[in-house]
């Protein structure tokens, strides 16, 4: 890794330091022409030296697509994600009080799994030791890497043939392109009048891990219960990673509630399906709206990831959808950079653009359908839903178009 002088002219520069940044990174050293070097610096704010724990890798439990699982084979690194990961083998979908449910399973897809559960710390950790490694690695090493890390860009000034950024710990850089992969609260979306739209679900996701009775045996399940989505994912031994969405109104009395009568609650929405609920861990709750920055384009700048659409995590969709864009983004530079271009060439960007707008579209109204139908106590959307799982269940073309999606087999995504 080289040191940075204070000022200094790159090719990209990428602001975020979370799944998405360090996503488009290895995606970035599998693609890149080893004879044309790429030099990128990488800003985060993030401060590693403070007692708190980085905000994109705490302990949710994140699914990951079959689709994102190839993807990380391609970059080399799926032998680091399995060994931090537990398989998805089954996923069982059912509605609290209804008969109706749909249960997917690995073999009758010829898979091996259907995706693989990871706490998102683990994810990080594994992302930032093989983007290390690659970076040691001499056949590897195409990308001239310089971190600014706790940092952030305070000013940012649009030219024709590159932008100008300069942060706050006072660097002054010069790029080609600028990555935004700074999450929701993205900052610097604002030097560049990148607008959002936000819709606000009146919900809060709690996550926990717990311990169960039976062991969940790779079968991740997903229940419909009148206070919202309850997902189990399972982890290893007796542990499911949970994320239960509830309305906003209740979030604080959940969380103040001691062990004893969380569980309580949480085993009244799920049942018996893994036996009682043994034990649970640490709760902590994340605010859900769905976010689509207006435009995730402007000259020179592009969004990925939580910067360019926020889900709600019904469908487990986020990680999966920015991995994918910032897989198509890495090929669009590795093209560019191939061909001599300049990688923040207007045309380049268009056509990254057209590549992913199907995609971001289709995912973002699936997600919030399911928000919108799952999340409804209303009777008629009930009895809808629940004939909905059992026609599914019995309708083999039904399920495969549904087990299609929760591998990310439909994003069109190209390898
Ligand atoms: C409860 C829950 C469950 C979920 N479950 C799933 C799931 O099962 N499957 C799935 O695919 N997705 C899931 N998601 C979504 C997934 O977690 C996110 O899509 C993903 O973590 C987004 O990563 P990101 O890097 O884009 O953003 P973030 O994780 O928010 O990272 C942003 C990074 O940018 C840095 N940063 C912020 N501002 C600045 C700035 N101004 N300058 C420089 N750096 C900055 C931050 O320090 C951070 O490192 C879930 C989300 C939640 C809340």
């Amino acid at each position: 890794m080289s040191e940075v002088t204070p000022q200094q002219t790159f090719d990209l520069v990428i602001s975020g330091g979370g799944a998405t940044g360090w996503s488009l990174l290895l995606s970035l050293q599998t693609m890149l022409p080893a004879d044309k070097p790429l030099k990128v610096a990488f800003i985060d704010s993030f401060d590693p030296n403070k007692a708190q724990p980085h905000p994109g890798f705490d302990a949710r439990a994140l699914a990951l697509s079959k689709q994102t699982l190839q993807f990380f084979k391609t970059m080399g690194i799926a032998d680091d994600i399995a060994k931090r990961g537990t398989a998805i083998k089954t996923i069982q979908v059912s509605d609290k009080g209804a008969a109706g449910q749909v249960r997917l399973h690995h073999s009758d897809y010829h898979e091996t799994e259907l995706g693989m559960v990871m706490e998102a710390q683990d994810l990080g950790a594994v992302l930032l030791e093989c983007a290390e490694r690659n970076l040691q690695e001499q056949a590897l090493s195409h990308i001239e890497l310089v971190r600014l890390q706790p940092d952030k860009i305070q000013l940012a000034e649009t030219r024709r043939d590159s932008i100008q950024i300069t942060t706050e710990s006072g660097h002054r850089l010069t790029t080609q392109l600028l990555v935004l992969a700074e999450g929701t609260q993205s900052s610097s979306k604002a030097f560049f009048n990148i607008d959002v739209t936000q819709k606000n679900y009146q919900q809060h996701a709690i996550i926990a891990n717990v311990v169960t009775e039976l062991p969940p045996n790779n079968t991740a399940f997903e229940r419909f219960t009148a206070s919202g989505p309850l997902a189990f994912l399972p982890m290893t031994e007796q542990r499911s990673g949970v994320v239960w969405s509830v309305a906003s109104a209740d979030v604080e009395q959940l969380l103040a509630l001691d062990d004893d009568n969380f569980i309580q609650q949480l085993q009244t929405q799920f049942g018996q399906r893994l036996g009682k609920i043994i034990k649970v861990g640490k709760r902590q709750s994340y605010p859900l709206n769905l976010l689509k920055s207006d435009d995730s384009f402007s000259h020179r700048v592009v969004c990925i990831g939580n910067a360019a659409q926020t889900l709600h995590p019904i469908a487990g969709q986020g990680f999966n959808l920015a991995l994918r864009d910032a897989w198509q983004l890495a090929k669009c530079i590795a093209n560019t950079v191939q061909q001599k271009q300049d990688i923040g060439a207007y045309q380049s960007l268009c056509q990254f653009k057209a590549e992913r707008k199907q995609d971001q579209q289709q995912t973002i109204l699936l997600t919030d359908s399911l928000v919108h139908l799952f999340s409804n106590n209303n009777a008629l959307l009930r009895a809808g839903r629940n004939i909905g799982l059992l026609l599914m269940n019995n309708k083999q073309k039904l399920k495969d178009g549904f087990a299609r999606i929760a591998m990310g087999q439909r994003s069109g995504a190209q390898l």
